[in-house]
């Protein structure tokens, strides 16, 4: 019986993987029946395989490496760094539907600086998946501090909702603001101050 268990188990795992890529696009067709739509409309013909890459973009940040993002090089800098107006969207866990905005990211190395491309990578990477916006911020935030190991980082981001756009309230110009805040910046005020001086206003 156990042996059968374990037959059952293994056929499922391989029949697992070799639907992988068609399971959600049928999962995606289901949805559409169920609402009533017509699979055989021109127009919805390719929906499913559609949506179901749109979903598999969207949540590929599942994967990212956040080590292998962020290489590092030696340097003698300790001021102020700031990467500004970085475009994110990302998705919102309690609907599924994106939120977009920009962030802004500050830190103080300490010994290692990292190239000026890796922060709009790690942000983005870390964005595709299904996060709260307030998560989000502090996730990177705590992720560049454990891997790059700076004297302080600091991030605002500011996104518009579609899930506050196009129900409940149906605010489309609500904007929410995060901020994550560590090392040296949550002790000198100072230097909080220069990175909103050198951002701007959101
Ligand atoms: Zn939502």
């Amino acid at each position: 019986m156990e042996s059968g268990v374990r037959k059952n188990r293994d056929v499922s795992l391989y029949l697992g993987e070799e639907s992988k890529s068609t399971r959600l696009e049928r999962i995606v067709g289901e949805l559409m029946s169920e609402l009533g739509l017509d699979l055989n409309d021109q127009h919805f013909k390719g929906t499913p395989a559609r949506v179901a890459r749109l979903f598999r973009g969207l949540t590929h940040g599942y994967q990212a490496d956040p080590a292998e993002i962020l290489k590092t090089f030696e340097s003698l800098h300790t001021e102020l760094i700031v990467v500004s107006d970085i475009n994110f969207y990302s998705l919102c866990p309690h609907h599924l539907l994106i939120y977009r905005g920009k962030m802004h990211f500050g830190y103080v190395p300490n010994g290692r600086i990292v190239g000026l491309s890796k922060i709009p990578r790690l942000i983005q990477a870390m964005a595709s998946r299904a996060i709260v916006q307030e998560n989000l911020v502090s996730e990177i935030a705590d992720t560049f501090v454990n891997t790059v190991h700076p004297l302080g980082c600091v991030i605002r981001a500011t996104g518009r909702h579609d899930c506050v756009a196009v129900r409940g309230v149906k605010c489309h110009e609500a904007q929410m603001s995060t901020v994550a805040v560590r090392g040296v910046f949550r002790e000198k005020a100072s230097l909080v101050e220069e990175f909103n001086q050198l951002v701007g206003r959101p």
